[in-house]
């Protein structure tokens, strides 16, 4: 039945070249997605405006045609869905999931400092405050209301059960005060609009699944089944950086590295399978699990790398 395809996505943020974590992660979503005979989405995350580029929406996509990973549909650009996200916002505003925040930034930032000082999570004083008709023609943000006290546990197929209370999140902005809706509520409007049912991405998003989690359980819509991946480091085991060596997959492509070769090292890389370090795409679809996902950060080995390619 349609509602039992898998459905996966890549979700860059255009805001600089595709580097290899970010290759890996849509490889990951590109390989679970064909070994269940579902569909794999592409959606280009740029309602940051500042920072989101049109060279940077190319240059992803020319990374992601050299490696052949291709979507099953025209991608998806999230700025131009913010009337949908907006409108979702009008929904939880309707069932008291959120509310209207008139707090200036000034006096939210001095509350989120004395929050702190106290080591308890920030609330904004308009929570549980109803504004007047003059108050609604103030400048103001929209922000979840979160349950109070309450534990949200995220089943992750790598992480594992993963709790936090409520208690230590805040309420989330959903809409800015220019209108503008920010990351959480649009990933989760967007992913569930576009029928996302395995949402598989870098671990450094894991906080936002418990956030997100939380929005969906507002809406009453079925959360996807999450997967944290853990990052890409370096062959030191640090955070991959610039001193590593080339990040971008556009220099292994000049570097004359072979997609093929590429592909088969992405593929191991966080995710084992016996000793093979050549395979074709069939059998790397064959092979695919989430249970094959380490906890723990894979490191890049140029070495080994180079010695793929050299088989190719
Ligand atoms: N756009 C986000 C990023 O590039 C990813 C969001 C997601 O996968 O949910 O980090």
């Amino acid at each position: 039945s349609p509602s039992s395809t898998v459905v996966t996505r890549f979700a860059p943020s255009p805001t600089g070249y595709l580097h290899i974590g970010g290759a890996r992660t849509a490889l990951f979503n590109w390989l679970y997605a064909k070994r269940h005979a579902g569909r794999f989405l592409i959606r280009v995350e740029d309602t940051d405006r500042e920072r989101s580029t049109d060279e940077a929406v190319k240059a992803i996509f020319d990374g992601l045609s050299w490696l052949e990973l291709f979507a099953d549909e025209a991608p998806v650009f999230q700025f131009s869905r913010a009337d949908r996200h907006r409108e979702v916002v009008d929904q939880l505003l309707d069932t008291g999931h959120a509310y209207r925040d008139f707090t200036t930034a000034e006096e939210t930032g001095r509350l989120r400092d004395a929050a702190k000082a106290e080591r308890r999570a920030f609330e904004s004083p308009w929570r549980d405050r109803t504004p007047t008709v003059d108050d609604l023609a103030l400048p103001h943000v929209v922000r979840f209301r979160r349950p109070q006290s309450v534990t949200v546990t995220v089943a992750d197929e790598v992480q594992g059960s993963v709790s936090w209370s409520t208690d230590d999140l805040d309420d989330l902005v959903l809409l800015r005060s220019d209108g503008a809706p920010t990351y959480n509520l649009a990933v989760v409007v967007d992913d569930h609009d576009m029928g996302v049912t395995h949402v598989i991405r870098g671990d450094d998003h894991l906080n936002n699944a418990a956030r997100q989690s939380l929005i969906y359980d507002a809406l009453g819509w079925t959360r996807p089944t999450f997967a944290h991946i853990p990052l890409i480091h370096g062959p030191d085991g640090a955070k991959l950086s610039k001193r590593h060596g080339a990040q971008a997959v556009h220099e292994y492509a000049e570097m004359g590295y072979l997609p093929e070769a590429m592909r088969n090292y992405l593929a191991r890389l966080g995710w084992a399978h016996g000793d093979d370090e050549l395979f074709s795409d069939a059998q790397a679809v064959e092979w695919f699990d989430l249970a094959g996902i380490g906890k723990a950060p894979a490191r890049l080995d140029f070495d080994k790398l180079a010695h793929v390619n050299s088989h190719w």
